[in-house]
């Protein structure tokens, strides 16, 4: 029995391993769409592995480059989180383990154990369809980048939702709330983070779902955020639907309500694996049955009679 095996390209790449930002991008911006930049190279190999995307003559290495694995969190209790950290390193820190605890769920549902030491959070934001980037919208991160000469700070809901730059873009940092600043600013909040595959592990998502919302004693919402992505979808926030519950009681209505508006506003791809309506029902199942659980634990007990 013979093994297709992926054909090496007649010319190798050059590997290109910069010591700054700066001068990554000075290499970018001279070669071009001739070079890529390279984290981990767990989605880039399947790029060019499945031929939807050439292998380039240079690949600039981002692991060299000691601003971009940085980790630290600020007097008022903002992380920040250098983009060449790998996925592993982020669920084995003690710091993201404590304060950032949707993070780490996150990070442990992609891919495998292998994929994981290598991928990074960077190079999945990158994508702009990478299953973290739900999670990353409900704990309202912001994305930090440069083009080599002037960085700029965005919130990544701004960020995602802005079309892809013509100009060469290095992720340079992500910004994360901890728990702490969190509930400082609202309260307790119920979180969730679910991504449905074909099965059960290992596999590439059909639907992502982030949220966190908090109740008061009266189970009116105070406040929520909720995000779906999966597949090939930029993940979004559903800032219309999620401004339009604020104050009103978690009752059977309004879940219903809540199960049309993901429905109607998750832009969700088709693709080998399930089609949109099957992507949207799920989305809306998802969520709203985490905001039954949400207020199973801490809403008024005849809240969802009505
Ligand atoms: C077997 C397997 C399973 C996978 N499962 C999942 C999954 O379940 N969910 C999921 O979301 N993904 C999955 N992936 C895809 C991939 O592993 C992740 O998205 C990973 O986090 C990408 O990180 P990376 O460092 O490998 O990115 P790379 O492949 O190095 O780069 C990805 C893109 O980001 C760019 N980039 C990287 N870092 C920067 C930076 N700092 N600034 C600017 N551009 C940058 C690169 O140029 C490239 O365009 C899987 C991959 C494999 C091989």
């Amino acid at each position: 029995m013979s093994v297709s095996i992926y054909p090496l390209p007649e010319q190798q790449p050059s590997v290109w391993q910069p010591a700054s930002v700066v001068e990554a991008m000075q290499m970018k911006q001279q070669w071009g769409d001739h070079a890529v930049l390279v984290a981990g190279g767990t989605w880039l190999r399947t790029r060019w592995e499945n031929a939807m995307a050439p292998l380039p003559q240079h690949l600039i290495s981002l692991g060299r480059i000691p601003t971009l694995t940085g980790l630290s969190v600020d007097p008022n209790g903002l992380i920040h989180i250098g983009p060449a950290l790998c996925l592993a390193d982020l669920i084995n820190n003690e710091l993201i383990r404590n304060r950032c605890k949707l993070l780490v769920q996150a990070c442990s549902e992609i891919a495998a154990p292998s994929v994981r030491n290598l991928a990074s959070i960077g190079g999945n934001v990158m994508t702009r369809t990478g299953d973290l980037l739900p999670a990353l919208l409900v704990m309202d991160a912001q994305v930090r980048s440069s083009d080599g000469t002037v960085e700029r700070v965005l919130p990544i809901c701004e960020w995602l939702a802005s079309p892809v730059s013509k100009d060469y873009e290095l992720l340079t940092g992500l910004m994360v709330p901890s728990t702490e600043l969190v509930e400082q600013e609202y309260g307790y909040r119920y979180k969730f983070y679910l991504k449905v595959g074909r099965r059960e592990a290992f596999t590439p998502s059909v639907v992502t779902v982030a949220g966190q919302v908090s109740l008061d004693a009266e189970s009116k919402i105070r406040t929520i955020a909720l995000a779906a992505g999966g597949g090939n979808a930029v993940p979004a926030r559903f800032e219309e639907l999620e401004a339009s519950i604020i104050g009103q009681r978690l009752s059977k209505k309004l879940l219903q309500t809540l199960h049309a508006g993901v429905a109607a506003g998750f832009k969700a791809v088709a693709d080998d694996y399930a089609g949109i309506p099957y992507r949207k029902r799920t989305a809306a199942n998802l969520i709203v049955s985490e905001l039954y659980k949400a207020w199973r634990k801490g809403g008024a007990a005849d809240a969802l009679e009505s």
